[in-house]
């Protein structure tokens, strides 16, 4: 399978989007997109710089007044036009994302069909999104609160999800009445330039979204410069969260920041085994571990330690390693040579600690690592500080309630955190003293768009999805009225 295989040629642009037009890089230049399962070269897209990303700006703030003057319904068709879109170039999309990210086929289809979950989300919030008045101090009086567009607002997205991060973030914002100016990993242009390819078609405007490609270093710096911007909206790294935040200081930007996980996840002694075994595979294992709520340090308690590691061995075991283009494969390969490398490092970190290696831990070659599962881990290990991002599963035991949770809490992170009780009290009292935006109680899956997605801690700040999703995108006006 080849770029030459999709169906919809009008999805693979090669350029940049400003201003309703396709344009290049302005010196010509390009950057090299790799197919990570076979390392072969899949595309070249222009690798713009700052010029662009001010031209790009400069076309959004243009955009905006004629796009936050619509109604919320003419907003609402644009996006519903998108949605479908999305789904009926499923196939497509899949494609491209399994090309130049890596994941299983299947994976892919799924990610499109929540990607493109969140245009309709936000087409429907949107409508219902009238306001408050408040009981006024005064007679004659009244409070009104309404919640207005922000603005232009730039999005820098991972490469991980590259078109599920992408419209969790467009969508509100456009639906919000904001104009988009969004910034693609340099790993997955492709999937962001179909994607656009589709809003154009689906009818929104010139300016209302603008696509830039190439460095983020370069390219970021222009949007959190720029006081045209007035949200800045970020996912990927805490690294690369903590540079974006303190270059955004000094123009004051509202900033929405989705940044890395070290999630627990807790399989106590009354758990239901089996389920807690399926969902610790979904957790762990989906997009070969390279999820910012996958479960990067698994707690089992002393009862169920050796039920729980057979099962686990035994799913484990069961994965097939792969082009995630070929039928049948469950792990694809990871995104370059420096996430295997990672993984090595993680895997060889805790066995020279005292891990057992019960599957796995060798490298596959080229970008591929085989499914890991580690035993007996201790807690001075790299998983315990760092994500992981890779298919590698240290398991630790613990005895009892409050000492796990004290060693769950142990991280600067607090994105996602999961727990598996039969036990009604303890899911309740547990689920409050983790420290993480989203609690999975026996469920390994906790992403959809009606839900608020976000970390707490050093995984960042601001949510998306769900109703609060719009939020980030807007902001209250009060106005006081007097009769
Ligand atoms: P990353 O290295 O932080 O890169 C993410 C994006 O930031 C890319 O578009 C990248 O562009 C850009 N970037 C890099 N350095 C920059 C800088 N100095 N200024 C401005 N932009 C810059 O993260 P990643 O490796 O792509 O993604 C994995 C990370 O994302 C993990 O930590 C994961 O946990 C996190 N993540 C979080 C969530 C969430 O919702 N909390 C969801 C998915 C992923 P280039 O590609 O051009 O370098």
């Amino acid at each position: 399978m080849t770029i030459n295989d999709i169906n919809n040629q009008n999805l693979l642009k090669a350029a940049g989007f400003v201003g309703g037009e396709w344009v290049q890089a302005d010196d010509g230049g390009t950057l090299t997109v790799d197919n990570p399962a076979t390392g072969g070269i899949i595309a070249r897209v222009p690798a713009m710089g700052e010029a662009e990303a001010r031209r790009a700006i400069m076309a959004a703030e243009s955009a905006w007044p004629s796009w936050r003057a619509k109604t919320v319904k003419e907003r609402a068709a644009v996006l519903m036009a998108w949605h479908q879109l999305l789904l009926e170039n499923e196939e497509d999309l899949a494609r491209l994302m399994t090309l130049e990210q890596g994941k299983p086929l299947v994976e892919s289809r799924g990610e499109v069909r929540y990607g493109a979950s969140f245009a309709q989300w936000f087409a429907e919030e949107a409508r219902r999104d009238g306001g408050d008045i408040v009981p006024a101090p005064r007679t004659n009086t009244q409070i009104r609160v309404t919640r207005e567009a922000a603005g232009v607002a730039a999005m820098i997205t991972p490469w991980n999800f590259p078109i599920a991060m992408l419209t969790r973030k467009a969508a509100p914002a456009l639906a919000a009445g904001c104009t988009a100016v969004i910034k693609p990993a340099s790993q997955t242009p492709l999937c962001a330039i179909a994607v656009t390819a589709l809003a154009q078609q689906a009818g929104v405007p010139a300016g209302v979204i603008n696509l830039v490609l190439g460095s983020g270093t370069v390219i970021g710096s222009e949007l959190c410069a720029n006081p045209a911007v007035r949200v800045l909206s970020f996912t990927g790294s805490t690294e690369v969260g903590r540079i974006l935040a303190a270059q955004c200081a000094p123009t004051i930007k509202k900033l929405a920041l989705e940044l890395g996980g070290n999630a627990p996840f807790i399989v106590f002694d009354d758990a239901d085994v089996p389920r807690a075994v399926q969902q610790a595979m979904l957790s762990k294992f989906r997009n070969a571990g390279q999820t910012c709520v996958c479960a990067n340090r698994i707690y089992v308690q002393n009862g169920v330690y050796d039920e729980f590691m057979a099962l686990f061995k035994e799913r484990i075991m069961a994965l097939k390693v792969g082009n995630g283009m070929d039928d049948g494969v469950t792990i694809g390969p990871l995104i370059d040579g420096a996430a295997a490398n990672k993984a090595a490092q993680h895997v060889d970190d805790c066995v020279q600690k005292g891990a057992k290696v019960l599957c796995g831990g060798n490298a596959l070659g080229g970008n591929f690592y085989a499914p890991t599962l580690l035993s007996d881990v201790c807690d001075d290990v790299l998983p315990c500080c760092e994500e992981t991002f890779a298919p590698v599963a240290p398991v630790f035991r613990f005895t009892d309630e409050n000492e796990v949770i004290k060693r769950a809490n142990d991280t600067i992170y607090g994105l996602s955190a999961y727990l598996c009780t039969r036990d009604l009290g303890r899911a309740m009292r547990v689920s409050e003293a983790l420290e993480a935006g989203i609690i999975g109680v026996n469920e390994g899956i906790i992403s959809s768009e009606e839900a608020p997605f976000g970390g707490i801690k050093q995984s960042g700040m601001g949510r998306e999805g769900g109703t609060y999703g719009m939020e980030e995108y807007t902001e209250i006006k009060y106005t006081l009225l007097g009769f």
